[in-house]
């Protein structure tokens, strides 16, 4: 274990802490030592008890996914916050947080994957694919009736680096697509439809027959999916929540569900993870539970990332990855 970090002519060799409580970083490790090989790094999570450590005030980058609370603040030298994926909020709750600089991953590739997953979700609810698991599994050929795509109006809350690809994938096989954000879109999707704003949040919402969640968690956006959103889509609606669990009114949800106003629901996030065995989400007919899949980013990009950022800190730079903390995202 390297004690303190110095600059190489490969560039800095910081001391680099890898932290999660929830899932264990080994493989993260090993992609640091083939694509930043000048960190030394240091591991705390399920395997691996705080004392792994070291010296807290060697520590020059700790890369996170929930950190335990309040251990950030206890590395003084520390010069970059790396998340482990997109967001950021497993972060930012943290109510110690040092002024640290936090930067999150920007991948093509987690984009791809999220709009393979959700274009996935909308197909399988708007063209009936439970019907058809349903009567493959009876040995029954059935035909369920087709709504054309151009008449499925599609909603994405969060245009961003995720819900913009979503949105331009899903217009290019034909859905009616509209997309939501803090601030307009000069440049949107082909096809798509933009809105900004809270001003414009009903007329996107008006009569939607899905709505995806791809919102940043902020205090802003949490509770996001609730019982007046629900009322604002068309009767029937598919919900699908890739973005945080706490942006979803679980009550509100399954109450909607009930009466007939929401029809489906696809859930990827929860607000507790991994989903309790107990939740009546689980077995409820209407809702699809996948187990916060919907995409992931390699460990090489990780690895690649947190050296791009931590460069561009050194030389004084704001790396594009940096998250505005007083946003929150
Ligand atoms: P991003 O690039 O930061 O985009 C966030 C979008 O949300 C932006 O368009 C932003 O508007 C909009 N937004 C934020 N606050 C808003 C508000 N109050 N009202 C309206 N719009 C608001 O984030 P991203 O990389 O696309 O990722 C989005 C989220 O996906 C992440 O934060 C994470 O929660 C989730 N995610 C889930 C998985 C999974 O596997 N389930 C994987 C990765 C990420 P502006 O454009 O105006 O700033």
């Amino acid at each position: 274990m390297t004690s303190r970090s110095s600059m190489s002519s490969q560039g800095p060799s910081p001391v680099v802490a890898l932290l999660s409580t929830s899932f264990p970083l080994s493989g993260i490790a090993r992609a640091f030592a083939e694509h930043f090989p000048q960190a030394s790094v240091r591991i705390h999570d399920p395997e691996h008890d705080l004392s792994q450590l070291g010296n807290l005030a060697d520590i020059d980058v700790a890369v996170c996914w929930e950190p335990p609370p309040g251990l950030l603040a206890r590395m003084p030298k520390l010069r970059l916050i790396q998340a482990l994926s997109a967001g950021v909020d497993h972060i930012t709750t943290d109510p110690e947080l040092p002024n640290v600089p936090i930067c999150r991953i920007i991948d093509p590739h987690m984009a791809s994957g999220m709009a393979a997953y959700v274009t996935w979700a909308v197909t399988h609810r708007h063209r009936l694919m439970d019907a058809y698991l349903a009567s493959a599994a009876r040995g029954q050929w059935q035909e369920q009736a087709i709504v054309a795509a151009s008449q499925y109006r599609v909603g994405i809350a969060g245009l961003g680096v995720l819900g913009s690809h979503c949105a331009s994938v899903l217009s290019a096989i034909g859905y009616q697509v509209r997309g939501w954000s803090r601030s307009p879109k000069p440049d949107l999707p082909e096809g798509v439809q933009g809105f900004a704003g809270d001003a414009a949040l009903p007329t996107f919402l008006d009569g939607l027959d899905a709505l995806i969640c791809l919102l940043p968690l902020t205090n802003a956006t949490k509770g996001f999916l609730n019982a007046n959103v629900f009322a604002a889509l068309a009767r029937g609606a598919h919900v699908i929540n890739v973005g945080r669990g706490e942006h979803l009114v679980e009550a509100d949800l399954l109450a909607a569900l009930q009466s007939g106003q929401l029809g489906y629901a696809t859930l990827d996030a929860f607000a507790v993870e991994p989903l309790p065995g107990n939740s009546p989400l689980w077995h409820h007919p209407a809702i699809l539970v996948t187990p916060h899949i919907a995409t992931r980013t390699a460990p090489a990009v990780i690895a690649q990332q947190t050296r791009a950022n931590d460069l561009a800190l050194l030389r004084g730079e704001i790396p594009a990855a940096m998250i505005d903390r007083h946003r929150g995202y």
